[in-house]
């Protein structure tokens, strides 16, 4: 089968790894990828958001499935065009896909079906929202209803901050994601992601993991795309993983069955585990990135035959097999990223980090002119490694990334360290 793969991050390059080993593939494009992606499908410059142009190319390269990495295409109705053409695509729909697109969506849902969530107001009306604000009293969550690349949430230590951010918002901070905000009860708890496929009717636990979204150790800084992960979440016991399951993702797809929107595709719950158990802080509607990286480092089975099982609805006769063995990814970003940095600086040796034992190297932001690889976003590089425990992984990582001869760059040096810290070492 050939298959085209939509995106250019280093989720999209673990993606590409992990279907590039399957059985079943003929031929595997990316559109628009990267230069680590270009080592194991062919790349194609097509314009994503053009989704005529899409269809045209899965028509004439007899594209077999679409598998869409990042929100927007989804969001877009991406899915629901390639359908609508004949061509099979992995993801959900346009109105699936709500549950990341619209937090007002997601928390209207959870609050009719009894899914555990913060409490929360939805506002277009300043004055309305800054009242209920001064009722429920700081710290306070104020969201932008829309995506935001990860940026419209303010956690508000004090009403006067809440009530700035209010006024930012819908005075147009994030544009149209935030002409409706989403107030929320602050939750207290440690965060993990956990990740399902769906097939519409049923939904399947992958794997869980968690992140690093601060810029700089010590989880300080400004807030970015991610800067690293990990995967088994050591928080995420297996009655957590259970309830998360029966409490909030198996709930959320017989709503979606039950509203019309039947959910295909990754489900992907970012939780708080409070002293009452998992609640659900946001959905996405596909992988994490850096979550990828990792999972995808574990995963033992055929992805592109997961995938197809989900598209046949045949997941409730699957089980998953995974690595025992955790995997941790560092982020190598630009030196000023998440603010400006300068684009098109020089990577070296990379192949030799990639050649070490137990390591991938996963590309997000680079390309490649001749024999030279550049940098051409934010986060550039996913450094990937496997150990016995998450020490081992972040060893082998930092390893890598030490050979990496790249002086414009740079990465956290604690990934991992909750995890490190809570672990008794193997010996
Ligand atoms: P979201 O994009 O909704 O996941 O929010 C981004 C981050 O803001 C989360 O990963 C949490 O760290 C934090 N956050 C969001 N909502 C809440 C909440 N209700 N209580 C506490 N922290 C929150």
């Amino acid at each position: 089968m050939n298959v085209l793969l939509i995106g250019s991050g280093g989720r999209e390059h673990a993606l590409a790894w992990a279907l590039s080993k399957s059985s079943l593939l003929k031929k595997l494009w990316a559109a628009p990828g990267n230069a680590g992606i270009a080592e194991i499908a062919k790349c194609m410059p097509l314009d994503v958001t053009d989704h005529a142009a899409v269809i045209a190319f899965c028509k004439a390269n007899d594209i077999g499935l679409v598998v869409v990495g990042p929100e927007a295409p989804l969001v877009a109705g991406m899915v629901d065009d390639l359908d609508k053409a004949g061509i099979r695509a992995f993801g959900p729909t346009a109105a699936a896909a709500q549950l990341e697109g619209s937090k007002a969506f997601m928390k209207d849902l959870c609050s009719r079906y009894g899914i555990p969530t913060a409490a929360y107001g939805v506002f277009t009306d300043a004055e309305a929202a800054k009242s209920f604000v001064r009722t429920e009293g700081a710290p306070i969550v104020v969201k932008a209803d829309g995506l935001a690349a990860g940026k419209g949430v303010i956690i508000a230590q004090t009403v006067a901050e809440a009530e700035a951010a209010i006024d930012d918002m819908l005075a147009g901070a994030f544009g149209e994601a935030g002409a409706r905000v989403v107030i929320e009860e602050f939750m207290e708890g440690e965060e993990a992601s956990f990740f399902a496929i769906c097939d519409g009717r049923t939904a399947l636990p992958l794997a869980t993991a968690q992140d690093h979204k601060r810029a700089h150790d010590g989880d300080t800084g400004p807030n970015t795309g991610g800067m690293g992960a990990y995967s088994p979440a050591p928080v995420m016991t297996e009655e957590l993983c259970r309830r998360a399951m029966d409490e909030i993702v198996t709930p959320t797809m017989t709503a979606m069955r039950t509203e019309g929107m039947p959910f295909s595709g990754i489900l992907y719950a970012g939780l708080m585990i409070t002293e009452k158990g998992p609640r659900l802080l946001e959905y996405n509607v596909r992988f994490g990135d850096p979550e990828a990286q990792v999972l995808m480092m574990r995963l033992q089975d055929d992805l592109l035959l997961l995938i197809l099982g989900a598209l046949d609805q045949s997941l409730d006769s699957r089980s998953i097999h995974w690595r025992s063995e955790p995997a941790l990814t560092v982020v190598m970003a630009s030196r000023g990223y998440p603010g400006t940095y300068e684009k098109g600086t020089v990577i070296g040796n990379v192949a030799d980090a990639a050649a070490m034992d137990s390591v991938a190297v996963f590309h997000a932001g680079t390309a490649r002119d001749g024999d030279v690889l550049t940098a051409t976003g934010g986060r550039v590089l996913n450094v990937t490694a496997l150990g016995r425990d998450i020490r081992e992984a972040q060893m082998r990582a930092y390893a890598a990334v030490d050979l990496i001869d790249w002086p414009d760059g740079f990465c956290r040096r604690d990934i991992g360290w909750r995890a490190v810290e809570r672990e008794t070492p193997v010996t």
